[in-house]
C-alpha cells in the first residue's frame, strides 16, 4: 500500500498583525484538524518574528518572500502595518503586487521539491487578489481567507466597488447590491472611502483586487454561519462561489508570543492585577494593532474612565500626530496626574502599546470591552462571552459594529471615527449602562454568552459530531482535492 501523501497547504497573509494573527490561527487549525503540512509565506522581518516562537510541536514551514520596503517609498525595514503611519498602508498594499514573480517562483519551487506534486490549496489574504492569476497559471486551487466578518466585509466590498455615497445627496443611503444591510450613514464611512473618487490609490488598488475574487475558487471567513448569515448570503450571491465560514479560529494566549510583540507590562503583572479584582468588574480598553485616537479624544476617554468609577485596563498607543514608536508620555497625552491617581487607587492599569489581549479577555474579572471592533478583537471577546462598547475607526469596523449592535445585540456604539468629538459624560453613561446591573447590560451579557455558545458549537468535533465551521473546512478541502484529482488526472 502506498504511503499516505501528506497534503501541503500554502498560506499567505497581508503584512499586518490583524491579518497575520488569524492566518497563523488558521495554519495551526489546519495542521491540527486535517493533519496537513502548512507552508506560511511572508516577508523576511515578519517571518523572523514568527520563527522565534511557533508552538514547539508545530511543523509549520515558514518561508520568506524577498521584500525591501525602501524600494517602494516606505521607510527602511517597514514590513508590517504596525510600524507604518496609516497614510502609508496603501503604499504597502501596492508594494505587495511587486511580490508576484517571487510568489510564483516560491510555488514552483514547492511543486518541484514535492516531485511535481502540487500544494492542495493556496489560501491568501483579502488584499491579494493579484495572486489568483498566479495560482491559476500553475493549476492550483485558490481561496481567499477573510479575517473580517462576512457582514462587515460585504458592506466594505460593496462600498468600494459601487462608491454609492458619490451618487446621492443624502446623508443616508443603502447599498445597491446589499439591501439587507439597511441604511448606511455617511459618518460610518471610513475616511478613505469617504474621500475616494475612484482614481485615488485606495480605490484603484482595492477595486482591482476585490473584483478579482470572482476568479478565486472560494472564500473562507473567520466567522460563524449562525450569526453572520447576511454576509455569507451576500458573497454567495455576488460571487457565485462557495463561501465557507470556518471560525472562529483564534490564537491561544500561549501562541501569542509568536507574533513577536513586546509588552511593557508583563502578562504576569497584568494577571496579578486582574486576580486582585472582583469578577465582572473590569473594563478592557484597546483599539487593536493599527489605530490611534486624537489627543483630545484621549483626554476625554481618560476623564470618562476616571469618572465612571470602574476598574479598567487601557492599552495606550501614541495619539495621532506622535510617532507610532514614541515612548509613553503620560504628561502630554493624559489629564494631569491621571496616571498617578490611577496607580495610587489601583483602579486603572495603563499598558503602553501592546497587551496580552486574549489572556485579559478570558479573565473572569473582565466584564466589557471598549474596542474598535476589529474582527479579531471582536471574536476574542465574543468567544469569551464579553459584550462590547464599540468605537469603530477604520475599514469594515463600522459595519462590524452595525452587525454587533443591530443584529446581535451584544454591543453599544459609543463613538465613531478618529476625529469625532464626544464628551466624557456621555461615555460614562454608556459604560455604566453596559457594566451595571441594568436591563440593557444584563440583556447584552445574556446575548454575549449565547454567542459564546454558538462559537463553541460551530467548532465542535467530538464523537463524529461536527459543528458548522468544522464541516465548512472539510468542504473546502474536499473541493480542493476534487480539483487536484481533475488537474492531475488530465496531466497523467
Ligand atoms: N492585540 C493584542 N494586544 C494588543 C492589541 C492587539 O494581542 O495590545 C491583538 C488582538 O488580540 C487581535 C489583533 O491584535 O488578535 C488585532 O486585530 P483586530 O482585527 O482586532 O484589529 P486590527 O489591529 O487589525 O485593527
Amino acid at each position: 500500500m502506498a504511503a499516505e501523501r501528506k497534503e501541503n497547504v500554502v498560506l499567505f497573509p497581508f503584512m499586518g498583525q490583524g491579518h497575520i494573527i488569524p492566518f497563523l490561527a488558521l495554519a495551526l487549525h489546519i495542521e491540527r484538524e486535517k493533519g496537513y503540512s502548512v507552508t506560511f509565506i511572508n516577508t523576511p522581518l515578519n517571518i523572523s518574528k514568527l520563527r522565534s516562537s511557533l508552538p514547539p510541536n508545530s511543523s509549520i514551514r515558514l518561508l520568506e518572500i524577498p521584500f525591501t520596503s525602501s524600494d517602494h517609498g516606505l521607510p527602511p525595514n517597514s514590513e508590517n502595518t504596525d510600524v507604518l503611519p496609516y497614510h502609508l498602508v496603501v503604499r504597502l498594499l501596492r508594494a505587495s503586487t511587486s511580490l508576484k514573480p517571487a510568489f510564483k517562483k516560491l510555488l514552483q519551487d514547492l511543486i518541484h521539491q514535492h516531485h511535481g506534486h502540487r500544494p492542495l490549496c493556496v489560501i491568501v489574504d483579502i488584499f491579494f487578489g493579484w495572486t489568483i492569476n498566479v495560482a491559476k497559471e500553475l493549476g492550483l486551487f485558490h481561496a481567499v481567507f477573510s479575517g473580517c466578518s462576512g457582514f462587515g466585509l460585504a458592506c466594505y466590498y460593496s462600498l468600494w466597488l459601487n462608491l454609492p455615497h458619490r451618487k446621492v445627496d443624502s446623508l443616508e443611503f443603502s447599498l445597491p447590491d446589499f439591501e439587507e444591510a439597511s441604511t448606511i450613514h455617511i459618518s460610518q464611512l471610513p475616511k478613505n472611502i469617504l474621500e475616494a473618487d475612484g482614481k485615488d490609490p485606495w480605490a484603484t488598488y482595492l477595486q482591482e483586487n476585490l473584483s478579482a475574487w470572482v476568479d478565486s475558487d472560494g472564500i473562507l471567513f473567520n466567522t460563524v454561519e449562525d450569526f453572520d448569515r447576511l454576509g455569507m448570503l451576500y458573497f454567495r450571491r455576488k460571487l457565485d462561489r462557495p463561501v465557507w465560514p470556518i471560525g472562529p479560529v483564534l490564537l491561544s494566549s500561549e501562541s501569542r508570543s509568536s507574533i513577536g510583540k513586546e509588552t511593557l507590562v508583563t502578562p504576569e503583572l497584568c494577571r496579578e492585577w486582574l486576580n486582585s479584582k472582583p469578577t465582572n468588574s473590569v473594563l478592557y480598553v484597546s483599539f487593536g494593532s493599527m489605530n490611534t485616537i486624537s489627543t483630545s479624544q484621549m483626554m476625554q476617554l481618560a476623564l470618562a474612565l476616571e469618572g465612571c468609577g470602574k476598574n479598567f485596563i487601557w492599552v495606550v498607543r501614541p495619539p495621532i500626530g506622535f510617532d507610532i514608536n514614541s515612548e509613553f508620555k503620560a504628561n502630554e497625552w493624559l489629564p494631569e496626574g491621571f496616571e498617578d491617581r490611577m496607580k495610587g487607587s489601583s483602579r486603572g492599569l495603563l499598558i503602553p502599546k501592546w497587551a496580552s489581549q486574549v489572556e485579559i479577555l478570558s479573565h473572569r474579572a473582565v466584564s466589557a470591552f471598549l474596542s474598535h471592533c476589529g474582527w479579531n478583537s471582536t471574536l476574542e471577546a465574543l468567544s469569551h462571552g464579553v459584550p462590547l462598547l464599540g468605537w469603530p475607526m477604520a475599514a469594515e469596523q463600522f459595519f462590524n459594529v452595525k452587525l454587533l449592535e443591530e443584529e446581535m445585540g451584544v454591543c453599544v456604539e459609543v463613538a465613531r471615527g478618529k476625529s469625532c468629538e464626544f464628551r466624557h459624560e456621555e461615555l460614562v453613561g454608556k459604560i455604566q449602562l453596559v457594566m451595571d446591573d441594568t436591563e440593557k447590560g444584563n440583556e447584552m451579557r445574556r446575548k454575549a454568552s449565547e454567542v459564546s455558545e454558538m462559537t463553541k458549537n460551530a467548532m465542535k468535533n467530538e464523537n463524529g459530531v461536527k459543528g458548522s465551521s468544522i464541516r465548512a473546512i472539510d468542504n473546502l478541502f474536499d473541493a480542493a482535492a476534487r480539483q487536484m484529482e481533475n488537474t492531475e488526472g488530465r496531466q497523467s
